[in-house]
């Protein structure tokens, strides 16, 4: 790979910003420095995408960017295995689950540039003989910021989108897990696109993604991360009506109905719960399970967490790997301490490595709606389970916190799940399943959990213009004012 980590206007640059110690976090030790952009180079960046916006034929030639995007999507197939090994090693994530999000990745590049190659205009015969086009058009520039759980994937699911759409961007991958957003540059610049289309700026919060959002070239902003640091990044839009799509946080509930099979709503639990460490946006980290279920379903589910492989995430069979840095298993483990602390009941899960940043699965009984650990997204492999009597107590509870990104239910009565499901508040909602992202289907959140959707038609939707042109055959008098 490349010492130089910056990719501006067609070229890689070496970093005149900060040096950071990338740390693997299975074992706690560096795996490589990385100097990262200056504010100066990310107004540089800026700079290249506003230009190969207007002077390129990116925005303007579909077909050239259909040819591109499944390039690219041909060269990330090819290096999978590299690019898993490098996700794992950079975010300790279980290199099965990393081979999922690169596989993941070109099948999102694949479904736009295919829904790109496909897009017709809309046309309109209105009454009065005049034609109307509704054609959609690229925003111009846009940042595109994401966070380190899954930090390919969802790089991807703004950077097909936007690019198939027509835009340029410069994308800013988290501080602590940059790799392969350096890799997917390195195979943008092999594919040929024009200088310019794609923009690598690596760095922190502040300051490199202040710089981006604030600055007057960008047309659109998307941005994956903390809730609270979406509500910053809408304010700063907010100054010049910049465009804006958030996905945010969550705390997400997955119903137990009363006739649900015991096994299956275990296994459901640990997977929507621990899956990728529970830092997941999505993860059920609250289980809500009907009061003539509770007590055979907490000991099953101590017992069967107790079974999770936690280790070296680079086996095969590892189910549970570290979490992502030091900073981040400290407030995880703050969050244990808490809920001991508000006096709920406290089970861990399997044993532990002694190196590296690993935390157990915990699992939290005794808890009631208006503690912090039932209403604060704790974004580790810790769920809090509560029971309810009826389908009224558990909609109120699922619904019962700001967030409202995604939720589940379990039975095996579907229509009533349905009906459930129709009262939840939450943007995506799995029914006897969990996790599955589909890129053929939005993806996003109610409330605190975000505004907007991404992946599928949505997905492109969000990074286009909607232009509408009213045509009328003949120069005719506007016969007004002369009545
Ligand atoms: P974060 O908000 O701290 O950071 C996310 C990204 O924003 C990083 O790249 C960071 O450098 C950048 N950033 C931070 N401050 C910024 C600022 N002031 N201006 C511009 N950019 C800034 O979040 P995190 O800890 O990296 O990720 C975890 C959060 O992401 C969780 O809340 C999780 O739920 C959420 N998330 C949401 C989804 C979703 O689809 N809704 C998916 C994954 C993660």
């Amino acid at each position: 790979m490349t010492n130089q980590h910056l990719y501006i206007n067609g070229s890689w640059q070496q970093g005149e910003g900060y040096e950071r110690d990338l740390i693997n976090p299975a074992t706690a030790e560096t795996i490589m420095k990385i100097k990262e952009a200056s504010q100066e180079q990310v107004a540089t960046a800026v700079d290249a995408a506003r230009s190969a916006f207007e002077q390129s034929d990116w925005a303007t030639h579909p077909e050239k960017r259909v040819t591109s995007l499944r390039k690219l999507a041909d060269l990330l197939e090819r290096d999978e295995k590299s690019f898993a090994v490098a996700e794992t090693e950079n975010t300790g994530k279980p290199i099965r689950e990393a081979t999922l999000d690169i596989g993941d990745s070109v099948a999102c590049l694949r479904y736009y540039a295919n829904l790109i190659a496909e897009r017709e205009t809309a046309t309109i015969e209105m009454e009065d003989g005049t034609t109307s086009r509704i054609i959609d058009e690229p925003i111009g520039v846009c940042a595109l910021i994401v966070p380190w759980n899954f930090p390919l994937l969802l790089g991807m699911w703004k950077i097909a989108p936007a690019l198939a759409a027509g835009n340029t961007v410069v994308f800013k991958p988290s501080e602590l897990t940059p790799v392969t957003a350096i890799k997917l540059a390195d195979l943008i610049h092999q594919c040929g696109f024009p200088p310019g289309v794609f923009n690598l700026v690596p760095g922190g919060g502040d300051p490199v993604g202040e710089t981006l959002v604030a600055h007057p070239e960008v047309d659109k902003v998307s941005f994956t991360g903390g809730s609270e640091t979406g509500k910053h990044i809408n304010q700063q839009c907010a100054k010049d009506l910049k465009r804006v799509s958030l996905e945010l946080g969550g705390k997400s509930p997955l119903i137990i109905l009363e006739d649900a099979d015991l096994e299956s709503a275990v296994e459901w639990t640990i997977f929507g719960g621990f899956f990728n460490q529970g830092e997941v946006c999505v993860a059920s980290s609250r289980i809500l399970v009907h009061e003539s279920l509770y007590e055979a379903f907490i000991d099953k589910l101590v017992h069967e967490s107790s079974r999770i492989k936690i280790g070296d995430p680079t086996q095969m069979e590892t189910g549970m790997g570290p979490l992502v840095s030091r900073n981040h298993l400290q407030k995880v483990k703050s969050y244990i301490n808490l809920g001991k602390e508000e006096g709920a009941s406290v089970h861990y899960g399997g044993k532990q490595p002694d190196k590296g940043f690993y935390q157990s699965p915990v699992i939290f009984t005794n808890v009631h709606q208006s503690m912090r650990i039932v209403q604060e997204e704790i974004f580790g492999p810790v769920i809090t389970v509560q029971s309810f009597r009826d389908q009224n107590e558990a909609v109120r509870l699922a619904n019962g916190t700001k967030y409202g990104l995604a939720a589940g239910v379990l039975s095996k009565n579907v229509s009533q799940a349905v009906q459930v499901a129709s009262q939840l508040k939450a943007g995506t909602i799995w029914i006897n399943s969990y996790h599955t992202p589909y890129v053929e289907a939005p993806w996003g959140g109610y409330k605190e959990s975000g505004i907007g959707r991404e992946l599928g038609p949505h997905g492109l939707a969000s990074f286009t213009e909607v232009k509408h042109v009213n045509t009328s055959q003949q120069l005719q008098k506007a016969g007004w004012y002369t009545h």
